[in-house]
């Protein structure tokens, strides 16, 4: 198994930001997992997974961890009746694609979704009223320790929140589909990608919603648009003149500089709103937002 070092994290993420891992692997099958996680544990170095990165800012620093990136076999989409097993690595829309040339409906809401299923299971993504908890059987997941099939109540999968830490990968899912017609499916699909395209900017380079929704009338994004902040911009970074719950990569942004809007972002929602906003992306290596 080839272990690459200082492989650069901003090709890996869809913002474009991120430095070198000091150790990056691509397994193609579960007992290249459990060798890349035996040979991390044997060195205490930590084991983080990356899906298509668009749900991560990962640090511009040098990031200590081993870095792996599910291929071959970890990526494959079959069909067995009205269950999808899926690779951890592989991507939602290939995974769609596939439950829709069978017939199998209700993950529909994942074309909004453009990761992976192990970032999927992670993030318990979501979207238009459906979830991975709705549709997950159970996943396989390998930690230095071994192996194990978990249910999504194991996962302890809640809103945007499971409680999979580093050091655990998803290395297959089962999702429990229902039939549906495929042109039903592909009817569905295209409104809801028309509906994500007239409200949010999917022509640019982002990691998706940034906070997670308050508890609160105003979403995120209305939120951040009412303290005036679409197209606020801090360096390379911008806050979207179209959905202010974005952060692109206007040319040249660095994870610095989105970290520097989201700390904005968070300290005006509370003056404003007295609302402590809670990211919703991901931070990969020594990364962190200062208290409020
Ligand atoms: C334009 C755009 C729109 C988006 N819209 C939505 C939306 O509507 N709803 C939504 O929920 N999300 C949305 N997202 C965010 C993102 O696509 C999802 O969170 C997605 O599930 C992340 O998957 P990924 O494979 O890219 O994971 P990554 O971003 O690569 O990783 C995210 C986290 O999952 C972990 N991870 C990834 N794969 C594995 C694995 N196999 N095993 C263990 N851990 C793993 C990573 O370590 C990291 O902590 C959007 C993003 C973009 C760019």
């Amino acid at each position: 198994m080839r272990i690459e070092e200082g492989v650069e994290l901003a090709r890996l993420t869809t913002l474009g930001t991120g430095g070198r891992a000091c150790a990056f692997a691509r397994p193609t099958s579960e007992a290249e997992v459990e060798e890349l996680l035996h040979w991390a544990d044997e060195r205490a170095l930590g084991v983080a997974v990356v899906g298509l990165g668009s749900n991560l800012l990962a640090a511009d620093d040098a990031i200590d961890l081993l870095v792996l990136k599910l291929a071959g076999e970890l990526g494959a989409v079959e069909v067995d009746g009205d269950v999808l097993r899926v690779g951890g690595g592989a991507a939602n829309a290939v995974a769609l694609h596939r439950a829709r040339a069978a017939g199998l409906g209700g993950f529909e809401f994942a074309c909004a979704i453009p990761g992976t299923i192990g970032g999927g299971v992670w993030m318990n993504g979501g979207a238009y009223g459906g979830d991975f908890a709705g549709v997950l059987e159970r996943a396989l997941v390998a930690t230095a320790g071994g192996s194990g099939w978990l249910t999504p109540a194991e996962l302890g999968l809640g809103y945007r929140h499971s409680e999979l830490r580093h050091g655990q990968v998803v290395m297959r899912a089962e999702l429990r589909l229902r039939p549906r017609p495929p042109e039903e499916i592909k009817a569905e699909v295209r409104e809801l990608n028309a509906r994500r395209k007239a409200a949010q900017p999917t022509n640019r380079r982002t990691f998706g919603s940034v906070f997670k929704n308050p508890e609160h009338e105003l979403s995120a994004g209305r939120m951040l648009e009412a303290c005036g902040l679409k197209g606020h911009r801090i360096g390379g970074a911008q806050i979207s003149p179209k959905h202010a719950n974005f952060i692109e990569n206007a040319g040249g942004a660095t994870t610095a500089h989105a970290l520097a809007l989201m700390t904005e972002a968070r300290r005006r929602a509370l003056e404003q709103f007295g609302v402590r906003l809670e990211h919703e992306v991901e931070f990969l290596g020594e990364l962190g937002l200062p208290p409020l």
